[in-house]
């Protein structure tokens, strides 16, 4: 069924958030906008002259230098008004995410509208919760007593990939306000305008000027961002490649990063895993947005008794998951973002068949007229050390592993320079003992359960720092230990 939204009209923005004020950037560079599943051009945006950077931050650090941002009270507000504007504008700002991210509107609308609103109501309890702890007393050398509190980082940097804009400004811009941060906010130059779209809706919605600032631009722009010296922290979501840029442009100020990068996320079958019921369920997990998730578990270890079961169910399971047009509700998979991005995908793919790999479930591209479209595709014959087990695709494309025993899936499970995430299917008791085993930062067992208090981010190259729930709060604190001397009682 084709989504009633598909007929809406979406009011596109080009214009930033500054200060409170909407305005157009002034830099000589325009950036083009496409919908993934039509190829048409959006929209072109102007992007920021480095002087309305700076005009950004300095509004960002007034803010937070204000009185009024100390309130706490406040601070919920602005969170829950945030949630509120998104809930209001929900359907418009669903369809501006089906328009420039080709994500399928079911999924854009749980994944890209709910999950932030229900992000942003959490982190906005969560501005209320004292984290200041007493030491109490100590006899000497000097008889004193002692308090450890949480200070606000200061002028947070944040900068969004392209895949699930929204739920990063939830995120990020969620657990820097939470902690008591203002905010600057980059959004990606391939997805912008849903972000910028809500940024007018925040103007309208009259927040306090200066604490979330959007602008937009390039790696330029992103540069200018983040070696500002007025920035103090900078949370970024991207590749390892811009991810290890960014912490460059960081280190001469020496500010605090946390990075959410790239993964290529085992699932783990254990041997009585029930393949028949699993398969769908391990495929749709990672052809979801077109596998362009950051999570998304590609590689699929399966016990070497159930290899050719597994490839036999995964013909039919990739058959049965509906890659197409985003407006149809029932799609799993929509187009990936860009001619070149979907290149580069099918590249790794006939890599690994030009090495003796093979195409056992899937591939190839969906009878579409338009759009950059790619088939669900499983690779077999090849191993953990081949490339397209190795590097991050970031398409709809999983390779399936062979083990033998446990402990062999466990080692394939961590020989990977990522570490963001694996999921495990079989007996929860079982699953559980193997987790703290697994080099990743989440693991999800018999399944993917969204919740608004995890830790998100990664181990290895999949980055560092946490994002979402307390952790992602006090990812924007600095601590800070007082102490005074304490006259004998
Ligand atoms: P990207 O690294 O190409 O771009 C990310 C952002 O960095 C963009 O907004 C871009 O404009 C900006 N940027 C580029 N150069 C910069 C510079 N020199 N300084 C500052 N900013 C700069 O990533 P992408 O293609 O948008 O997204 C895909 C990647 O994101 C994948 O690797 C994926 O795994 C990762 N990702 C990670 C998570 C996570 O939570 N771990 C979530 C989603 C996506």
């Amino acid at each position: 069924m084709i989504s009633p939204l598909s007929s809406l009209t979406v009011p596109w923005s080009q214009d930033m958030l500054i200060d409170g004020n909407l305005v157009r950037g002034e830099s000589t560079d325009c950036i083009v906008v496409e919908n993934p599943a039509t190829e048409e051009t959006l929209i072109e945006v102007p992007a920021a002259s480095a002087e309305q950077v700076g005009r950004a931050v300095d509004a960002a650090r007034r803010a937070f230098e204000s009185e009024m941002w100390k309130d706490r009270e406040l601070r919920r507000k602005v969170l829950l008004t945030m949630a509120d504007t998104l809930e209001e504008n929900a359907d418009v700002l669903t369809a501006s995410i089906v328009h420039e991210v080709g994500t399928p509107v079911s999924l854009a609308r749980s994944l890209q509208i709910g999950e932030p609103i229900a992000l942003l109501r959490a982190f906005a309890e969560l501005t209320l919760v004292d984290r200041d702890r007493p030491l109490g007393i100590v006899e000497g050398p000097v008889r004193s007593d002692a308090v450890i509190t949480y200070q606000p980082s200061g002028v947070v940097a944040a900068i969004a990939a392209y895949n699930y804009p929204l739920l990063f400004l939830a995120t990020k811009l969620g657990g820097a306000i939470a902690a008591g941060c203002t905010t600057v906010l980059l959004p990606s130059p391939q997805a912008p305008l849903s972000i910028l779209l809500l940024a007018r809706l925040l103007q309208q919605a009259d927040l306090p000027p200066g604490v979330v600032n959007v602008i937009f631009g390039g790696a330029d722009v992103g540069q200018a961002l983040t070696t500002h010296p007025d920035v103090n922290k900078i949370s970024f979501t991207g590749s390892v490649d811009v991810g290890r840029m960014v912490m460059a442009q960081a280190a001469p100020g020496l500010k605090r990063v946390a990075l959410e990068l790239g993964g290529k996320s085992p699932s783990i079958l254990l041997p009585e895993a029930g393949i028949n019921a699993l398969t769908e369920q391990v495929h749709a997990r990672y052809i979801r947005n077109a596998g362009q998730g950051c999570s998304s578990p590609t590689r699929i270890l399966v016990h070497e008794s159930r290899y050719h079961d597994f490839v036999d169910r995964s013909r039919e399971a990739l058959n049965s998951l509906v890659v197409g047009d985003p407006w149809d509700t029932t799609v799993v998979a929509g187009p990936l973002i860009s001619s070149r991005h979907r290149d580069r995908v099918e590249g790794y793919v006939s890599r690994a068949v030009d090495a003796g790999g093979t195409v056992v479930a899937g591939g190839g591209r969906p009878d579409m007229p338009r759009g950059w479209y790619m088939n669900g595709t499983l690779v077999g014959n090849v191993t953990n050390k081949s490339e397209i087990a190795r590097e991050e695709l970031f398409g709809p494309v999983g390779v399936v592993l062979p083990y033998s025993t446990v402990d062999e899936a466990v080692a394939i499970a961590n020989d990977s320079d990522f570490g963001l995430a694996a999921t495990i299917y079989g007996d929860p008791s079982a699953a559980k003992a193997l987790a703290p085993r697994l080099r990743v930062g989440t693991v999800m067992i018999n399944g993917w359960i969204p919740r608004q208090d995890k830790a998100g981010g990664g181990f290895k190259f999949s980055g560092m720092g946490r994002e979402i729930g307390e952790e992602g709060v006090r990812e924007f604190l600095e601590t800070q230990f007082v102490a005074w001397p304490e006259p004998l009682g």
